[in-house]
């Protein structure tokens, strides 16, 4: 016997209405499924019905049902093309109705796409409801899970707090790039910046108000970079930027502009304004170092000196070679 509470069961919400959308060249055959749908005690349909490709085209442009019922056999664009095009743009799920009793080609439609099909010689009430919201509860269950899968993606990818990019994802894309760089002989540059005292902004407001901090100096780097620039949280308040095709004078430019915006905050928190967040920066450039961590380590060094030349400031200066 199964331990108590394994038994659950899945709660899915009563399906009480459904659009349907009936796309068939037959007048008398479009009445009869109206006409089934009609009978049913359950489930409101709405239904629409298209005649031909032209009333198909303007019944998708200005709704979007909740099941598709589709002939193959079409005059114009066939059966199995339509099919095609409304699952590439993922519009609805769509059951097909075979006339001709022709298997091979309801084993297409199921290949290209379709959730169900209904030869018209065996057509029921019962078959048809059952196919109809089969074929919506699958499609939502798969919404559904599309929406889990893109958010996992999202949460190995970026940094849950400050949504800029994992440090994961930084090391992956440090290793792409400096690759990148090599084949090609191209530039590269990095800046590793660190928030300056930030333990005492903790000490002194509290966690919650350093969280604070850490997201919004996190989004003005964002702001302040390009599209084609990667921002990463690295550590726990350091940050890494990475520059592709830039030199280290264009990269320490930048970096004393990023200093610049973050020392001209006003950073609200907590009912409280922060004025005078600093960051140190240190830049480095790709040398064909042997390896991502010694490309990294060069800029950690600078980031160093610039703490201790009094922090608050990018190293190296304009001009010193890296
Ligand atoms: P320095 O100028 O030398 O960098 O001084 P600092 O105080 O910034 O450096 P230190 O490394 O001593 O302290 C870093 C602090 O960052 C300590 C830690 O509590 C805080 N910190 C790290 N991650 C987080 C976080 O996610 N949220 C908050 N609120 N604080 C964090
Ligand atoms: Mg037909
Ligand atoms: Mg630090
Ligand atoms: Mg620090």
């Amino acid at each position: 016997m199964p331990a108590r509470g394994t038994h659950k069961k899945v709660q899915t919400k009563r399906i009480t209405s459904l659009e349907v959308l009936i796309y068939d060249d037959d007048a008398r055959f479009r009445q009869l499924l109206s006409d089934m749908m009609g009978q049913s005690r359950e489930i409101t349909f709405s239904i629409q019905e298209a005649e031909d490709t032209e009333q198909m085209e303007l019944s998708l442009k200005n709704h979007t049902p909740d099941v598709i019922v589709l002939d193959l056999e079409l005059r114009g664009k066939s059966g199995l093309e339509w099919l095609r095009d409304i699952k590439k743009h993922e519009i609805a799920p769509v059951v097909i109705i075979t006339g001709s009793g022709d298997e091979r080609q309801a084993v297409e439609a199921m290949k290209s796409g379709a959730y169900d099909y209904i030869p018209k010689a065996y057509l029921t009430f019962d078959q048809l409801t059952k196919s109809l919201i089969n074929a919506h509860e699958k499609w939502n269950l798969l919404k559904e899970r599309q929406v889990l899968l893109d958010k996992l993606a999202h949460m190995a990818m970026y940094d849950g707090l400050t949504d800029v990019l994992s440090r994961r994802a930084l090391l992956e894309q440090m290793e792409f790039e400096t690759q990148r760089t090599k084949r090609y002989n191209r530039n590269l540059a990095i800046l590793m910046i660190d928030i300056d005292r930030f333990k005492k902004v903790n000490d002194t407001y509290g966690h919650i108000v350093g969280d604070v901090v850490l997201k919004r100096i996190a989004q003005t780097l964002k702001e302040q970079t390009r599209r084609s620039d990667f921002v990463g949280r690295y550590g726990g308040e350091e940050f890494l930027v990475i520059l592709p095709e830039t030199s280290l004078g264009k990269a320490v430019f930048l970096a004393e502009k990023l200093r610049e915006q973050v020392a001209n905050l006003a950073i609200k928190a907590n009912g409280t304004i922060l004025k005078g967040t600093s960051i140190s920066i240190g830049a480095a450039a790709f040398d064909n170092d042997a390896s991502v961590d010694e490309f990294i380590n060069r800029s950690d060094k600078w980031l160093y000196k610039a703490k201790e030349a009094g922090r608050n400031q990018v190293q190296p200066k304009v001009g010193t070679k890296n």
